[in-house]
């Protein structure tokens, strides 16, 4: 974590969020899809919180309704103090130049017919200056600033020419030109080769270094999470299960999914017993029908038989700002001082056997 960085001004503050989408079955209807549930999160100026799940945990639903890009259904997202539903036209437009994104595939998302430099500079075009010279100077300092140098040989060369490296370079420009004040980075390094993704994940640390610019980092990857983060939340079925200070919730997980998340993080040292965690088997639930109760419950190893297939459990607020949804950890049996450790090994003590790698 950073060191110095308040934690108690939130430009983001989500509060309630449910997006549902809804899937056409045949003519006549369609099912609901619950991708995000209940969510509240908030985000300090110039923190990092990253957005961690499988495929369908609602990650990356959340972090495009944050940008005014999904329906909402219920609850409220707001920035620097305005609900952004609230928001159109100048006022929209406005929002959309502070809060940008970078998206995950640098293959499909730049034009194959266009050039670095007019790919940067389109946000340009409708956000930026009228004045052309001046657009073409922040082009090329967006360009310098990602290190891709010399600016004016790359501004003139088309996408397919660069790595995969160089062209989420290029994404990473052409968010960063507007210099906004909120950016979401959605899995930014998943589709480039390994030897890119550090240099990409240093890159935006460097960018974000020196101004408030606050980071919605989402992936699948606890590791990077680790690094880039200040803090992580884990995202499951929709809802946010765990919530927490990046080195904490590596070092001491509580949510017996984050636990199987990190264990199927690769452990450089196999003689290392105190990182061996069960994986766990399964597959996330049907988004269109979800469980009642605890919707990890069907794949949990150590679920309380009755209990978590009957109550959601709420996210509570242990000590130290880690926060759990699980009801491993009730309320009223975790205090500050306690160890959430122990209460899991009570509880755990209750419950059944053989309910694991079921889903
Ligand atoms: Fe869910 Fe219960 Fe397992 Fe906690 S113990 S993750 S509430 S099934």
């Amino acid at each position: 974590m950073r060191p110095g960085r308040p934690l108690d001004e939130p430009v983001l503050r989500v509060e309630g969020l449910s997006v549902t989408f809804y899937q056409r079955v045949n003519l006549w209807s369609a099912r609901p899809i619950r991708a995000v549930n209940e969510v509240d999160l908030t985000v300090a100026r110039g923190e990092t919180v990253a957005l961690v799940g499988e495929s369908g945990s609602g990650k990356t639903t959340l972090g495009r309704a944050t940008l005014h890009l999904a329906p909402i259904s219920a609850g409220r997202i707001v920035f620097e103090g305005t609900d952004i539903a609230d928001l159109d036209g100048d006022r929209l437009m406005a929002f959309r130049r502070r809060a940008q994104v970078i998206f995950q595939d640098p293959f499909s998302s730049l034009s194959p017919f266009m050039r670095v430099g007019e790919l940067v500079e389109e946000p340009l075009v409708i956000h930026g200056p009228a004045h052309r010279a001046e657009r073409e100077r922040l082009v090329l300092a967006a360009l310098e600033q990602v290190k891709l140098s010399p600016a004016t040989e790359f501004a003139d060369k088309y996408p397919h020419t660069l790595s995969g490296g160089q062209r989420q370079r290029v994404s990473i420009a052409r968010a960063m030109v507007l210099e906004p004040d909120y950016l979401v980075a959605d899995e930014p390094v998943s589709m480039i080769d390994a030897s890119s993704r550090a240099e990409i994940l240093y890159l935006l640390s460097e960018l974000q270094a020196g101004r408030d610019l606050t980071f919605l980092y989402i992936t699948h990857d606890l590791a990077s999470a680790r690094h880039f983060a200040d803090r992580i939340a884990v995202m499951y079925a929709g809802r946010i299960v765990e919530l927490a200070p990046a080195a904490q919730l590596i070092e001491d997980p509580l949510h017996p999914y984050t636990r199987a998340l990190l264990a199927a993080v690769p452990e450089p040292d196999p003689g290392n017993r105190l990182r061996q965690r069960p994986v766990v088997g399964g597959e996330p639930p049907d988004a269109g029908n979800l469980p009642g109760g605890c919707a990890f419950a069907p794949r949990c190893p150590v679920a309380i038989a009755g209990t978590c297939e009957r109550d959601v459990p709420p996210l509570i607020e242990l000590d130290d700002g880690h926060q759990v949804a699980c009801h491993l950890y009730p309320a009223d049996s975790v205090s500050a001082g306690s160890s959430p450790t122990s209460a899991a090994s009570a509880s755990s003590a209750a419950t059944r056997n053989g309910s694991s790698d079921s889903g």
